[in-house]
């Protein structure tokens, strides 16, 4: 954490809320301070400099100087607003589903290099029109591996024995992947994946984002992995993120 001098970082708005009568605080993902809670102040006056540039999920570059309880803002400058990830209403939800994910994973004061270029590539894809179901799923794959808890998909979790088309498998995320049909199980993990599905798994850990915007895929087969992931994530935070009841509310609306 740097001294009380004021310090300029580049930073992703993933929160806010407001507070009082004109001021604002945010929640900002850096690059070097990782997580930090700063404060606007009367940045909801109309005279304001700070003024429309706090917007969420946009990439910012902030000077800021130390407070009591959160960093001050003094000055911003925007860096990428990403315009056309706010176009479609299901991109802006996915957006959000991605900062809750990044907020939830993220230390106040540590460095967060690689989740910062994980989150603002993500948010390049989105603004870049790339179906926002394969960001998310991309970047859950990512930010798993980031985490250290890259799912297996590969080799059996139980017996660590390389998996074969022919035979059937089972997603255990308490167990960190894949399960192989020779070890007996809970009827709660009875969780049955495709051999569809699984490739789909491995494909998100191996191609490049370009690579899988131009997959051609049954719809059935992304639903699926999209659960699967789901049941994931939730087991890497050990809660639903609250973005998601909202992701859904706009998918179905569609
Ligand atoms: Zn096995």
């Amino acid at each position: 954490m740097p001294s009380r001098r004021p310090y300029v970082t580049d930073a992703i708005v993933l929160s806010r809320f407001e507070l009082g009568e004109a001021d604002r605080v945010l929640t900002v993902l850096t690059p070097d301070y990782g997580k930090l809670r700063i404060i606007a102040k009367g940045v909801r006056r109309p005279t304001s400099r700070l003024g429309g540039s706090l917007e969420p999920f946009a990439e910012l570059r902030i000077a800021l100087s130390r407070g009591r309880t959160f960093e001050h803002v003094t000055q911003v400058s925007v860096g990428h607003a990403w315009l056309r990830m706010r176009d479609s209403l299901e991109s802006a939800a996915t957006a959000w589903y991605l900062a809750e994910l990044a907020e939830r994973t993220s230390l106040e004061g540590g460095v967060a290099a690689p989740l910062y270029t994980l989150l603002r590539r993500a948010y390049e894809l989105l603004d870049a029109g790339m179906a926002p179901g394969r960001v998310a799923r991309w970047y859950e794959m990512h930010l798993a591996d980031e985490l250290g808890q890259r799912p297996e998909v590969d080799r059996c979790v139980e017996c660590d024995r390389m998996l074969e088309v022919e035979e059937s498998f089972r997603w255990v995320p308490v167990l960190g992947g894949v399960l192989c049909q020779r070890h007996p199980a809970p009827p709660a993990w009875r969780a049955d994946l495709s051999l569809e599905a699984l490739k789909l798994l491995k494909a998100y850990q191996r191609m490049d984002a370009e690579a899988l915007a131009g997959l051609r895929l049954p719809a059935s087969v992304e639903r699926e992995v999209e659960a699967v992931m789901r049941e994931f994530m939730r087991h890497v935070l050990d809660r639903d993120p609250k973005s998601l009841a909202f992701l859904d509310e706009v998918r179905a609306g569609h």
